[in-house]
Parts: C-alpha cells; sequence; structure tokens
C-alpha cells in the first residue's frame, strides 16, 4: 500500500494483509479487550493496552480510509450517529454551529436538542443557496460548518470549494458529510474541507449488514485530539468483526459504487419523462438545478441516490411503492440491493419532504430489471 497506488489497486488490496507465519492473505479477527506486559512491565506492542481505544482490526480498516480521503488521520465509530454526534461534542458552551435547513433527519433532531442542552448556538442555511450559507455564517463568530452534500432526500449540491473558502475566512472549520457521494466521487479534504464524515453503513460496507461512522480529519488540530479522547472516554468504537466486515466490504467499494452511479444515471435518464411521474431529482440529471457544480465536483459517477415526485400525490406515490416487487421496501442506502422508500412517512410530522416523493437507493442489480420493475408499478397502480 505505497501512496502512488490508484485507489481501485488501493481498495482491491485493501491492507494488503500477508501473515508471515500461516500466509494467510486475509486478517485475523483479533477480539482480545486486553493486551499483556512482558516480564519488565513493557507492551508488547507499543501503546496497545486495551481495545476501547486499541482494536487491531479497527485500525486496519482507518488506514485505508484515511488514505481514501487524503486524510491524515480516521477514526471509526459504532454508527455514523456516533461519529457525528462526537465531532459535534468537540464544541464548547458558546460555540456556534452552522447547519443545511435539510441534511440526515436524525441528526438534525438531535442538534436541535443537544445545542439546545449545552449552550451552542446553532443556526441553518438553506443548502440550495449558496447566499444563505454566506450570510448565516457571517451573522456571527462561529465555530463549525455543517454540509452535506448531496443532501438527502432532494440531493442538493454545495459547493464544497466555495464553502471551505467561506468557513476559513471567519476562521472557522468545514465538516462535509460525504455518504451519498462515498470517498469515490469527490474528496472533500482536497477541496479544503477540514473532516470528512461518512455513514460507513452505507456505500463503504455495502451489504446492509454492519452499522459504522467514521471521521477523517485532514490535520490532527486540537479539536481532533479532542474527538480521539472523546472516542477512548466515551467509548462508541466499533467491534473487531464490524471492523472486519468493513475491511471486507471496502475491497469491491469501485466496483459497487461504479455500478450504481451508472445504474442511477440510467434509470434517472429513463423516467425523467415518462407518464405520472412530475419529477425525477438527480445530480445527473442536466435538470437538476446544481447539475453543473455536480459535474465539477463529482468525478467518475452522480451517486446511486435519486427521488422521484408522482403525478397524484402521496396516495399515488404509496400505491405505486407497493407494488414495487424487486425494490425492498426499506430504509438505508448505499447496500447492493435496491431501496425504494417514502421519506415523508418516514421522517414523520414536520417533514419538508414533498409527500409525492419516493427515495430510491440504487444497487448493483441489472438496470432492466429495476426499469421494468417501476414502469409496471406505474402501469398497475392506483390512478
Ligand atoms: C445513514 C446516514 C447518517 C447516519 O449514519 P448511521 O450509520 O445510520 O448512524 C448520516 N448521514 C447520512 C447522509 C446518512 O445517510
Amino acid at each position: 500500500m505505497t501512496k502512488q497506488d490508484s485507489v481501485e489497486t488501493l481498495l482491491a488490496r485493501a491492507g494488503h494483509y500477508l501473515d508471515k507465519t500461516t500466509g494467510a492473505v486475509v486478517p485475523p479477527i483479533q477480539p482480545s479487550t486486553t493486551f499483556a506486559r512482558d516480564e519488565q512491565g513493557d507492551l508488547y506492542d507499543g501503546n496497545r493496552i486495551y481495545a476501547r481505544d486499541h482494536s487491531l482490526n479497527t485500525e486496519l480498516a482507518e488506514a485505508v480510509l484515511s488514505q481514501l480521503e487524503s486524510g491524515a488521520s480516521c477514526k471509526l465509530f459504532a454508527s455514523g450517529m456516533a461519529a457525528a454526534t462526537a465531532l459535534v461534542q468537540t464544541l464548547r458552551p458558546g460555540d456556534r454551529i452552522v447547519a443545511p435547513q435539510a441534511m440526515y433527519w436524525s441528526l438534525r433532531a438531535w442538534l436541535i436538542s443537544f445545542c439546545d442542552d449545552w449552550g451552542i448556538d446553532l443556526a441553518f442555511y438553506n443548502p440550495g443557496n449558496q447566499e444563505s450559507m454566506h450570510s448565516v455564517v457571517k451573522a456571527a463568530p462561529t465555530q463549525l460548518l455543517w454540509v452535506e452534500t448531496p443532501a438527502n432526500p432532494t440531493w442538493e449540491i454545495v459547493d464544497i470549494n466555495r464553502a471551505s473558502a467561506l468557513a476559513h475566512e471567519v476562521g472557522a472549520q468545514l465538516i462535509v458529510d460525504s455518504t451519498v457521494s462515498t470517498p469515490l466521487l469527490t474528496k472533500p479534504i482536497e477541496r479544503g474541507a477540514d473532516f470528512v464524515f461518512h455513514s460507513a453503513t452505507k456505500y463503504i460496507n455495502g451489504h446492509s449488514d454492519v452499522v459504522a461512522g467514521a471521521l477523517i480529519a485532514a490535520r490532527e488540530d486540537a479539536r481532533w485530539e479532542r474527538l480521539c479522547k472523546l472516542r477512548a472516554q466515551q467509548g462508541g468504537i466499533l467491534s473487531p468483526f464490524d471492523s472486519w466486515l468493513l475491511l471486507r466490504g471496502m475491497r469491491t467499494m469501485h466496483l459497487r459504487v461504479e455500478r450504481s452511479c451508472d445504474n442511477a444515471m440510467k434509470f434517472a435518464q429513463h423516467f425523467e419523462n415518462y407518464p405520472s411521474i412530475s419529477e425525477v431529482i438527480y445530480p445527473g440529471l442536466t435538470s437538476h438545478p446544481h447539475h453543473q457544480i455536480a459535474a465539477e465536483q463529482m468525478t467518475g459517477g452522480f451517486g446511486g441516490m435519486l427521488s422521484i415526485r408522482f403525478e397524484g400525490g402521496k396516495a399515488r406515490a404509496a400505491s405505486i411503492m407497493g407494488r414495487l416487487t424487486g425494490f425492498l421496501r426499506a430504509t438505508s442506502l448505499g447496500g447492493v440491493e435496491s431501496l425504494v422508500e417514502h421519506r415523508a412517512v418516514v421522517e414523520g410530522e414536520g417533514t419538508p419532504v414533498p409527500d409525492d416523493l419516493l427515495r430510491f437507493s440504487i444497487g448493483v442489480e441489472n438496470i432492466k430489471d429495476l426499469i421494468e420493475d417501476l414502469e409496471q408499478a406505474i402501469n398497475t397502480s392506483q390512478k
């Protein structure tokens, strides 16, 4: 694993493990919770003392993610939410965080209550409007600017270069939730972000069988030190087995993401002007309001997520969803299997998401089967 390896090679060989005693090409799972000392009281392996902060399997996966994102350091957590909330907890009472109005729903809900409880000033900007971010960030001294791009579930694209310039101009740091863009399509750190966040539950693992979160830092600064201490003390760590699964999932991430992007583009184009459909929302379509920024900022594809709005409102959308036979009706995204979700219903009261909208996570199946499934669902659904 050298710096000059291309991304595909880095991933296929993730960790490039070789056990010199057995010849094994896959790392073992190391479940030990504690690490012994020799007769002199010295640790066998440097500073490896106790598994809450020193899991071998977790470190192997972190090293690959850190390199993939051009970061200085990566920390994995027990979930995306554990990672995101830990970073926000590095703020101090009186600090200010600026976040998008439309963002991952659970994180938004947590931010509102946490910032209120802990005396942190929270302000929201409209992610569809560059001016809005500008004026909200400039309105008061700010420590952290949160960006999610593309943003759930209407896939607004925020220009990371501009967001990082704005954050740094006022002495704030920028964190980018790059879950939907994956570590392959956008490199936030190369565009000036200070931190990158991923729900590794999604594309990084890719098989809908691990809940995990990742934070990658551009540099190991004071906030990152606080973050590392928080994880070690609060203990929101990933288990050795889940870390091992994550590393295994990463070996095929480039293939999975490439196919998902390709399928999503074909799906979006096929249904863009289709009867009963009022709008297909996908950053890869030229009709998307932020297509230009997406084309500049996302390389190799526009992601596997899209939303479709149907004529006939909530009842029609629900009827179509009920008639799909291949798409599983489930929340989450980024797995090899395609999923569909009535987002407004899942988010519940107070959601800004239109109720005629279905969110699709496009997997790696044969695209013909996916297109046929939605076509038959539209044609047989109640108008
Ligand atoms: C899933 C998700 C999260 C939360 O991650 P978990 O692993 O579910 O805790 C945050 N942001 C985005 C964009 C997500 O899709």
